[in-house]
Protein backbone atom coordinates (compact mmCIF):
# COMPACT_ATOMS: atom_id res chain seq x y z
CA UNK A 1 0.00 0.00 0.00
CA UNK A 2 1.11 3.40 -1.18
CA UNK A 3 1.36 6.29 1.94
CA UNK A 4 -1.31 8.94 0.91
CA UNK A 5 1.05 11.83 -0.20
CA UNK A 6 -1.61 14.11 -2.31
CA UNK A 7 -2.53 16.19 1.20
CA UNK A 8 1.83 15.90 1.31
CA UNK A 9 2.18 17.65 -2.23
CA UNK A 10 -0.70 20.25 -1.44
CA UNK A 11 0.52 20.91 2.73
CA UNK A 12 4.59 20.51 2.20
CA UNK A 13 6.47 23.27 1.58
CA UNK A 14 9.43 21.08 1.18
CA UNK A 15 8.50 18.82 -1.80
CA UNK A 16 12.29 18.07 -2.78
CA UNK A 17 11.40 16.13 0.20
CA UNK A 18 8.37 14.48 -0.15
CA UNK A 19 9.32 13.54 -3.75
CA UNK A 20 12.53 11.79 -2.69
CA UNK A 21 10.74 9.69 0.30
CA UNK A 22 8.26 8.74 -2.58
CA UNK A 23 10.37 7.39 -4.69
CA UNK A 24 13.12 5.39 -1.78
CA UNK A 25 9.79 4.22 0.18
CA UNK A 26 8.21 2.69 -3.39
CA UNK A 27 12.35 1.59 -4.83
CA UNK A 28 11.60 3.40 -8.13
CA UNK A 29 14.79 4.82 -9.77
CA UNK A 30 14.01 7.51 -12.10
CA UNK A 31 14.65 6.71 -15.69
CA UNK A 32 16.17 9.66 -17.65
CA UNK A 33 15.31 8.20 -21.22
CA UNK A 34 11.20 8.63 -20.29
CA UNK A 35 12.40 12.53 -19.35
CA UNK A 36 11.61 11.71 -15.73
CA UNK A 37 11.73 15.41 -14.32
CA UNK A 38 9.02 16.46 -11.32
CA UNK A 39 8.42 20.00 -10.81
CA UNK A 40 8.90 20.46 -7.03
CA UNK A 41 7.96 23.78 -6.79
CA UNK A 42 4.93 25.09 -4.73
CA UNK A 43 4.02 27.97 -6.76
CA UNK A 44 4.56 27.45 -9.97
CA UNK A 45 2.31 24.12 -9.42
CA UNK A 46 -0.43 26.62 -7.99
CA UNK A 47 0.28 28.87 -10.68
CA UNK A 48 -0.32 26.10 -13.46
CA UNK A 49 -3.35 24.69 -11.36
CA UNK A 50 -4.99 28.58 -11.39
CA UNK A 51 -3.81 29.00 -14.64
CA UNK A 52 -6.03 25.89 -15.85
CA UNK A 53 -9.02 27.89 -14.03
CA UNK A 54 -8.31 31.00 -15.54
CA UNK A 55 -8.09 29.56 -19.32
CA UNK A 56 -10.75 26.99 -19.23
CA UNK A 57 -13.49 28.13 -16.67
CA UNK A 58 -16.45 26.16 -18.67
CA UNK A 59 -14.38 23.10 -19.73
CA UNK A 60 -15.12 19.59 -18.04
CA UNK A 61 -12.33 17.74 -18.56
CA UNK A 62 -8.19 18.49 -18.33
CA UNK A 63 -5.56 15.92 -19.82
CA UNK A 64 -2.11 15.37 -18.31
CA UNK A 65 0.21 14.37 -20.92
CA UNK A 66 2.92 12.70 -18.25
CA UNK A 67 1.40 12.40 -14.72
CA UNK A 68 4.37 11.09 -13.03
CA UNK A 69 4.14 10.62 -9.18
CA UNK A 70 1.08 12.74 -10.06
CA UNK A 71 2.66 15.89 -8.47
CA UNK A 72 1.05 18.05 -10.96
CA UNK A 73 -2.20 16.22 -11.14
CA UNK A 74 -2.59 16.62 -7.53
CA UNK A 75 -2.54 20.08 -7.85
CA UNK A 76 -4.54 20.33 -11.13
CA UNK A 77 -7.24 18.32 -9.33
CA UNK A 78 -7.86 20.36 -6.72
CA UNK A 79 -7.89 23.40 -7.63
CA UNK A 80 -10.26 22.47 -10.73
CA UNK A 81 -12.45 20.56 -8.53
CA UNK A 82 -15.39 20.80 -10.90
CA UNK A 83 -13.29 19.10 -13.80
CA UNK A 84 -12.23 15.41 -14.10
CA UNK A 85 -8.24 15.26 -14.48
CA UNK A 86 -7.16 12.38 -16.89
CA UNK A 87 -3.49 11.47 -16.38
CA UNK A 88 -2.09 9.80 -19.07
CA UNK A 89 1.15 8.18 -17.70
CA UNK A 90 3.11 5.69 -20.03
CA UNK A 91 5.55 4.26 -17.15
CA UNK A 92 3.41 1.47 -15.13
CA UNK A 93 5.80 1.85 -11.47
CA UNK A 94 3.68 4.98 -10.68
CA UNK A 95 0.07 3.30 -11.32
CA UNK A 96 -0.01 2.58 -7.57
CA UNK A 97 1.25 6.38 -6.78
CA UNK A 98 -1.42 7.65 -8.78
CA UNK A 99 -4.22 5.38 -7.94
CA UNK A 100 -3.58 6.29 -4.06
CA UNK A 101 -4.18 9.98 -5.47
CA UNK A 102 -7.36 9.15 -6.54
CA UNK A 103 -8.54 8.16 -2.95
CA UNK A 104 -8.65 11.41 -2.44
CA UNK A 105 -9.21 13.76 -5.22
CA UNK A 106 -11.65 11.15 -7.39
CA UNK A 107 -11.99 13.75 -9.81
CA UNK A 108 -8.58 11.90 -11.07
CA UNK A 109 -8.84 9.31 -14.02
CA UNK A 110 -5.77 7.33 -14.48
CA UNK A 111 -4.94 6.11 -18.16
CA UNK A 112 -1.44 3.65 -18.49
CA UNK A 113 -0.35 3.98 -21.91
CA UNK A 114 1.73 6.20 -24.46
CA UNK A 115 0.15 9.49 -24.36
CA UNK A 116 1.21 9.73 -28.68
CA UNK A 117 -0.72 6.61 -29.28
CA UNK A 118 -3.72 7.82 -27.02
CA UNK A 119 -4.31 11.61 -27.47
CA UNK A 120 -5.28 11.15 -31.10
CA UNK A 121 -8.21 9.01 -30.21
CA UNK A 122 -8.96 10.89 -27.71
CA UNK A 123 -12.24 13.19 -28.02
CA UNK A 124 -14.59 15.50 -25.83
CA UNK A 125 -12.06 16.97 -23.46
CA UNK A 126 -11.05 20.51 -24.89
CA UNK A 127 -7.62 21.18 -22.58
CA UNK A 128 -4.16 19.45 -22.68
CA UNK A 129 -1.97 20.09 -19.79
CA UNK A 130 1.78 19.06 -19.15
CA UNK A 131 5.61 19.16 -18.44
CA UNK A 132 5.87 17.69 -21.47
CA UNK A 133 8.45 14.35 -21.57
CA UNK A 134 11.52 16.56 -23.38
CA UNK A 135 12.86 13.21 -25.42
CA UNK A 136 9.73 13.79 -27.04
CA UNK A 137 8.37 17.31 -26.94
CA UNK A 138 7.85 17.36 -30.61
CA UNK A 139 6.28 14.67 -31.85
CA UNK A 140 3.94 15.20 -28.94
CA UNK A 141 3.85 18.85 -29.95
CA UNK A 142 2.80 17.60 -33.73
CA UNK A 143 0.09 14.92 -32.26
CA UNK A 144 -1.71 17.63 -29.78
CA UNK A 145 -1.92 20.22 -33.20
CA UNK A 146 -3.20 17.41 -34.85
CA UNK A 147 -6.22 16.37 -32.41
CA UNK A 148 -9.28 17.79 -31.07
CA UNK A 149 -7.86 19.95 -28.18
CA UNK A 150 -8.99 23.99 -28.14
CA UNK A 151 -6.12 24.89 -25.63
CA UNK A 152 -2.85 23.68 -24.61
CA UNK A 153 -0.80 24.53 -21.33
CA UNK A 154 2.26 22.97 -21.37
CA UNK A 155 5.74 22.90 -19.85
CA UNK A 156 8.48 22.74 -22.58
CA UNK A 157 12.52 23.07 -22.69
CA UNK A 158 12.95 27.11 -22.70
CA UNK A 159 14.42 26.76 -26.20
CA UNK A 160 11.76 24.93 -27.51
CA UNK A 161 9.39 27.82 -26.53
CA UNK A 162 11.46 30.41 -27.46
CA UNK A 163 11.42 28.35 -31.06
CA UNK A 164 7.38 28.17 -30.86
CA UNK A 165 7.14 31.80 -30.28
CA UNK A 166 9.66 33.23 -32.84
CA UNK A 167 9.31 35.25 -35.76
CA UNK A 168 9.77 35.15 -38.99
CA UNK A 169 13.58 35.81 -39.65
CA UNK A 170 14.68 35.09 -36.08
CA UNK A 171 17.45 32.08 -35.82
CA UNK A 172 15.06 30.00 -33.99
CA UNK A 173 12.34 30.19 -36.63
CA UNK A 174 11.08 27.04 -38.08
CA UNK A 175 8.75 24.39 -39.08
CA UNK A 176 7.11 23.71 -35.64
CA UNK A 177 7.10 27.36 -35.64
CA UNK A 178 4.77 28.14 -38.51
CA UNK A 179 3.24 24.74 -38.37
CA UNK A 180 2.09 25.29 -34.06
CA UNK A 181 1.42 29.49 -35.71
CA UNK A 182 -0.78 28.41 -38.27
CA UNK A 183 -3.06 26.53 -35.78
CA UNK A 184 -2.66 28.15 -32.60
CA UNK A 185 -2.30 31.48 -31.14
CA UNK A 186 1.18 31.44 -29.25
CA UNK A 187 1.93 32.49 -25.77
CA UNK A 188 5.34 32.49 -23.71
CA UNK A 189 3.74 32.50 -20.21
CA UNK A 190 6.47 32.06 -18.17
CA UNK A 191 9.85 30.86 -17.74
CA UNK A 192 10.93 27.83 -14.90
CA UNK A 193 14.17 28.00 -13.42
CA UNK A 194 15.85 24.21 -13.68
CA UNK A 195 16.36 24.29 -9.70
CA UNK A 196 12.41 23.98 -9.61
CA UNK A 197 12.52 20.45 -10.88
CA UNK A 198 14.00 16.91 -9.04
CA UNK A 199 16.10 15.50 -10.14
CA UNK A 200 17.87 19.00 -12.17
CA UNK A 201 17.41 18.94 -15.86
CA UNK A 202 19.75 20.47 -18.01
CA UNK A 203 17.91 23.47 -18.85
CA UNK A 204 15.42 25.65 -18.13
CA UNK A 205 11.57 25.31 -18.61
CA UNK A 206 8.83 27.64 -19.90
CA UNK A 207 4.94 27.50 -20.05
CA UNK A 208 3.26 28.28 -23.28
CA UNK A 209 -0.35 28.48 -23.90
CA UNK A 210 -1.47 27.88 -26.96
CA UNK A 211 -4.86 28.96 -28.14
CA UNK A 212 -6.59 27.00 -31.28
CA UNK A 213 -7.33 29.27 -34.30
CA UNK A 214 -7.95 26.31 -36.65
CA UNK A 215 -8.36 22.57 -37.00
CA UNK A 216 -6.02 20.50 -38.53
CA UNK A 217 -7.70 20.00 -42.20
CA UNK A 218 -6.66 19.92 -45.37
CA UNK A 219 -4.06 23.27 -45.44
CA UNK A 220 -2.70 22.63 -42.84
CA UNK A 221 -1.67 18.79 -44.39
CA UNK A 222 -0.40 20.79 -47.03
CA UNK A 223 1.32 23.54 -45.18
CA UNK A 224 2.60 20.68 -43.28
CA UNK A 225 4.53 18.90 -46.35
CA UNK A 226 5.32 22.27 -47.89
CA UNK A 227 7.24 23.58 -44.66
CA UNK A 228 9.07 20.35 -44.27
CA UNK A 229 10.59 20.43 -47.87
CA UNK A 230 11.04 24.34 -47.66
CA UNK A 231 13.13 24.68 -44.51
CA UNK A 232 15.03 21.76 -45.43
CA UNK A 233 16.44 25.08 -48.20
CA UNK A 234 16.38 26.85 -45.12
CA UNK A 235 18.79 29.52 -45.77
CA UNK A 236 18.15 29.24 -49.96
CA UNK A 237 16.41 31.92 -51.65
CA UNK A 238 12.32 31.24 -51.97
CA UNK A 239 12.73 31.14 -55.73
CA UNK A 240 15.30 28.33 -55.69
CA UNK A 241 13.16 26.28 -52.50
CA UNK A 242 9.85 26.79 -54.50
CA UNK A 243 11.47 25.35 -57.51
CA UNK A 244 12.45 22.36 -56.02
CA UNK A 245 9.25 21.59 -53.25
CA UNK A 246 6.89 22.25 -55.97
CA UNK A 247 7.83 20.46 -58.90
CA UNK A 248 4.83 19.43 -60.87
CA UNK A 249 2.55 22.54 -59.75
CA UNK A 250 2.29 25.72 -61.76
CA UNK A 251 4.62 27.73 -60.06
CA UNK A 252 4.15 30.55 -62.36
CA UNK A 253 1.06 31.56 -59.57
CA UNK A 254 3.44 32.49 -57.18
CA UNK A 255 5.38 35.18 -59.70
CA UNK A 256 3.07 37.76 -58.49
CA UNK A 257 4.37 37.80 -55.48
CA UNK A 258 7.37 39.31 -56.14
CA UNK A 259 7.96 40.38 -52.25
CA UNK A 260 8.51 37.20 -51.62
CA UNK A 261 10.52 35.46 -54.59
CA UNK A 262 13.74 37.58 -53.26
CA UNK A 263 13.43 36.53 -49.68
CA UNK A 264 15.12 33.72 -47.88
CA UNK A 265 13.21 30.85 -46.98
CA UNK A 266 13.19 31.08 -42.77
CA UNK A 267 12.33 35.02 -43.65
CA UNK A 268 9.33 33.77 -44.89
CA UNK A 269 6.35 35.04 -42.80
CA UNK A 270 3.64 32.08 -41.57
CA UNK A 271 1.02 34.46 -43.71
CA UNK A 272 3.24 34.14 -46.63
CA UNK A 273 3.10 30.67 -46.39
CA UNK A 274 -0.25 30.05 -45.87
CA UNK A 275 -0.43 31.93 -48.88
CA UNK A 276 1.29 29.99 -51.14
CA UNK A 277 -0.38 27.10 -49.41
CA UNK A 278 -3.54 28.32 -50.49
CA UNK A 279 -2.61 28.85 -53.97
CA UNK A 280 -1.04 25.39 -54.25
CA UNK A 281 -4.18 23.97 -52.54
CA UNK A 282 -6.48 25.65 -55.25
CA UNK A 283 -5.04 24.21 -58.24
CA UNK A 284 -5.52 20.44 -56.71
CA UNK A 285 -9.07 20.92 -56.90
CA UNK A 286 -8.78 22.57 -59.75
CA UNK A 287 -6.89 19.51 -61.10
N1 LIG B 1 3.91 15.47 -14.29
C1 LIG B 1 5.19 15.50 -13.62
C2 LIG B 1 5.58 16.94 -13.39
O1 LIG B 1 4.95 17.83 -13.99
O2 LIG B 1 6.50 17.19 -12.63
C3 LIG B 1 6.25 14.73 -14.40
C4 LIG B 1 6.70 15.31 -15.72
S1 LIG B 1 8.09 14.46 -16.40
C5 LIG B 1 8.95 15.77 -17.21
C6 LIG B 1 7.45 13.60 -17.79
C7 LIG B 1 6.60 12.38 -17.48
O3 LIG B 1 6.14 11.82 -18.73
C8 LIG B 1 7.33 11.22 -16.80
O4 LIG B 1 6.58 10.79 -15.70
C9 LIG B 1 7.43 10.13 -17.86
O5 LIG B 1 7.42 8.82 -17.34
C10 LIG B 1 6.20 10.41 -18.69
N2 LIG B 1 6.28 9.95 -20.08
C11 LIG B 1 7.38 9.77 -20.87
N3 LIG B 1 7.05 9.36 -22.09
C12 LIG B 1 5.68 9.27 -22.11
C13 LIG B 1 4.72 8.88 -23.09
N4 LIG B 1 5.08 8.51 -24.31
N5 LIG B 1 3.41 8.89 -22.75
C14 LIG B 1 3.01 9.26 -21.50
N6 LIG B 1 3.87 9.64 -20.52
C15 LIG B 1 5.19 9.64 -20.83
Amino acid sequence: MVTNFSSTFLSERNLYKVVKQLLSDEGIRLKKKLSQTFLIDREELEYISNKVKESAPNYCCVVEVGAGIGNLTSYVAALNSDKIVIAIEVDKRFAKILKALQEEFPNIDIVIGDALKIIPSMRGCSIVIGNLPYHITSSLLVTIAKSSFDLALITVQKEVAERIVSKAGDKSYGKITVFLQHLFEVNYIKTIPQYKFYPKPCVDSAVILLKRKKSYDTIAQLLEHLIKCLFSFRRKTVGKAIKNCLKGFRISELYRFQEIWKKRVYQLSVEELEKIAYIIANQKTRK
